[in-house]
């Protein structure tokens, strides 16, 4: 997953920590009672920021916010059993075992490769868990140099998630191979997460993993409103707002990339050519599982606006929206009806 080792990521995250640090203690009193609206508490899991937002209904505030502790807690259980930056993690001890005949790993850790993999199938290899096998090729640090040719070629034949083989709770991959779940898991905690909040009686919240949001009921009398950054503006600069109940997630060329002479190399990449997905700049998705619509922005990003938009027409409860790389946008028909739009 996130977990990446980079010095200004590092730095950035230490400036978001101490914006953190400072919404820690922020609650959102009514004016008329001392019941808070919202109770939110921020972290820094996966190596991004993390934001739940509760609405108590009559649960003390101390309940309240050690029921927002187990919830980052499953955020950071989840982490530990998945990431493929730790190297104690059984993903890590998967992808170590590679063509030695595989390991045995928790049950939790085979369901989530066992769904990438029929995430593939759904997608047409758009999504592709063994996209890690190109290893270091797509790695945005300081050392970052555009591949050869041959060099993505050599890199792309270890990438078929066909070829994980799976017996129980066994799970072996060639000798090289690597499984990266950075493209679901982060929707799956999100989904964990409200999980949590679920069981302790909570009816309005909001899971907000690194921008990937999920949104349940309401926020006292108003809608929850999820934004659609333009993926060529600032943070700030919305194109959309989102209003709905459930997960709205967005998968951009924005968020960890390098421009060198003039071509943007990003994190989502196309299976099929070894490179990164060059048809859209970003593709938001609503669902209602954060696993279901991270798995198919990164997807639809990867298919491009036509076969994506067909794609999304085929599932129900899925709504998408597409800047494709010329700056144009695309919408599935559901998505006009929950969404207000900035002019262009
Ligand atoms: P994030 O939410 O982490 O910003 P995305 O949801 O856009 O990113 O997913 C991109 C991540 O998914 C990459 O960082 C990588 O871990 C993984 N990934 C990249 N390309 C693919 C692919 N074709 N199939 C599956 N996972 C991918
Ligand atoms: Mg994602």
């Amino acid at each position: 997953m996130d977990q990446r080792p980079s010095g200004r990521r590092s730095a950035l995250l230490v400036g978001v920590a101490i914006v953190a640090v400072a919404f820690f203690a922020q609650l959102y009193f009514s004016h008329s009672d001392s019941q808070p609206v919202v109770v939110r508490q921020d972290r820094i899991l996966m190596g991004t920021v993390w934001s739940l937002q509760v609405v108590p209904s009559g649960q003390p505030h101390d309940a309240t916010e050690q029921t927002l502790d187990q919830a980052f807690a499953e955020v950071s259980r989840i982490d530990r059993l998945m990431s493929e930056w730790k190297p104690e993690s059984p993903l890590s001890a998967i992808n170590a075992a590679a063509g030695t005949g595989g390991i045995e790993v928790p049950a939790e850790l085979v369901d989530i490769i066992r769904r990438g993999i029929r995430y593939g199938d759904l997608t047409d290899g758009a999504f592709d868990i063994t996209w890690l096998g190109m290893g270091k090729l797509w790695h945005f640090d300081q050392a970052f140099t555009p591949p050869s040719e041959s060099q993505v070629m050599e890199a792309r034949s270890r990438v078929d998630y066909r070829k994980i083989r799976i017996d129980g709770n066994h799970v072996s991959i060639p000798a090289g191979w690597k499984i990266g779940l950075g493209g679901i898991a982060k929707g799956y905690a999100i989904d964990r997460a409200a999980d949590k909040l679920r069981e302790a009686g909570f009816r309005n919240f909001l899971v907000n993993g690194g921008g990937d949001v999920l949104v349940v009921g309401r926020k006292g009398e108003h809608d929850w409103t999820v934004g659609v950054r333009d993926p060529r503006g600032g943070p700030q600069d919305l194109v959309a707002r989102v209003r709905t109940d459930g997960a709205v997630v967005t998968s951009g060329d924005y968020e960890r990339f390098r421009i060198v002479d003039g071509v943007r190399y990003h994190h989502i990449i196309d299976p099929r050519t070894g490179r990164p997905a060059r048809l859209c700049r970003s593709v938001t998705i609503v669902a209602d599982q954060a696993e279901r619509a991270d798995v198919l922005a990164t997807s639809v990003f990867v298919l491009g606006p036509t076969r994506g938009l067909q794609l999304v027409s085929t599932l129900p409860h899925v709504e998408a929206f597409i800047i494709d790389s010329s700056g144009k946008r695309w919408m599935s028909e559901g998505f006009q009806r929950i969404a207000e739009f900035a002019s262009e």
